[in-house]
């Protein structure tokens, strides 16, 4: 009993000593990253929040407007500089400008064929769009697009399917850096969240919750009410056709109680392909081109339920002026 409350405290710095140590690794390892994007011959030092990068004028110049027109004027006489190179200071965040410079300079990294965190991406989206760097931002909306594509068909089979916690980001980063192709989808998907979730939010691994400003809430609820009435609207049109043919009749009418049910019309799954499980070849044949008709006729009006359009791809005019 007398030696429990010590080996207690034993315990509790011993956690503590592990985490400093976890941070201390952590803090290295990022140095470590960081050095990578510092060259000896640099001549011009980015100083973001508290880390800095010696690096060249000719190469940001190259791919970013933003960077040409800064160092245009930068030459004025206070100029600050470190061992002789002039620093320029930038209101960003270490890890944000730091992939924003290793994209420029190992654009390998940002190859379509290698899988890309969700959250970097979107890191990415925001820095190629401040600092106006083409190819990334191109980069990164095809990648948003393969997620969250603006063809029923493309929609259907895509591979990249994003967590709930990432239809809040995408939703929020699209809207501030103007990528309004992937807008309709990701409502869309947004409203295939349950109610709890797109009320209250999502909490996410840092203790935090993500939610959706109370605009974009609105958007939500009332393109969600829309969709849930296109959807009835059609079942209701569908089902007579469906349950009065003689053909397979008792298959049809038990697959007509599953596609009023409850589940199946509030789970805004309406692409999702159906089975028709039971009923003969031709029947399947005439319930999947009748679905299809009535899904393509739903996703031509998602955006609207939403106040937009579907967008063409890719948007490569707007970012360049
Ligand atoms: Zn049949």
């Amino acid at each position: 009993m007398a030696d429990q409350p010590s080996s207690a405290q034993g315990r509790t710095e011993q956690a503590e000593e592990q985490s400093q140590r976890a941070r201390l690794e952590e803090a290295e390892a990022r140095a470590a990253r960081y050095k990578q994007l510092s060259f000896d011959d640099g001549n011009i030092i980015l100083q973001a929040d508290t880390a800095s990068f010696c690096v060249h004028r000719s190469i940001l110049s190259l791919h970013s407007e933003v960077f040409r027109d800064m160092f245009a004027v930068g030459n004025s006489d206070g100029e600050e500089t470190r061992d002789g190179v002039p620093v320029l200071r930038l209101p960003d965040q270490d890890d944000e400008l730091y992939e924003l410079l290793r994209a420029l300079y190992l654009p390998q990294h940002i190859n379509r064929t290698i899988p890309m965190d969700f959250g970097l991406s979107l890191i990415l989206l925001k820095m190629s769009t401040k600092y106006m760097v083409n190819f990334v931002r191109q980069e990164i909306i095809s990648r948003l697009i393969r997620c969250y594509p603006n063809s029923i068909r493309k929609y259907r089979t895509r591979r990249v399917r994003a967590e709930d916690k990432n239809h809040i980001l995408a939703l929020e980063a699209a809207l501030q850096h103007d990528v309004p192709v992937i807008l309709p989808t990701v409502f869309l998907n947004c409203c295939q969240m349950s109610l709890d979730d797109i009320l209250d939010g999502i909490s996410i691994a840092d203790g935090s919750i993500l939610h959706f400003t109370p605009s974009t809430l609105k958007v939500i609820l009332r393109g969600r009410q829309k969709l849930l009435d296109l959807q009835r609207l059609w079942l209701a049109d569908f089902m007579p056709k469906f349950t009065s043919q003689l053909h397979c009749k008792e298959v049809r009418e038990g697959l007509a109680q599953v596609f009023v049910s409850k589940s199946m019309v509030e789970s805004f799954d309406m692409f999702a392909p159906l089975s028709g499980e039971g009923l003969c070849r031709a029947c399947k044949h005439d319930m999947a081109r009748e679905w299809w008709i009535m899904r393509a006729d739903i996703w031509r009006k998602v955006p609207e339920c939403f106040g937009l359009r579907w967008e063409s791809a890719p948007v490569a005019a707007r970012v360049t002026r």
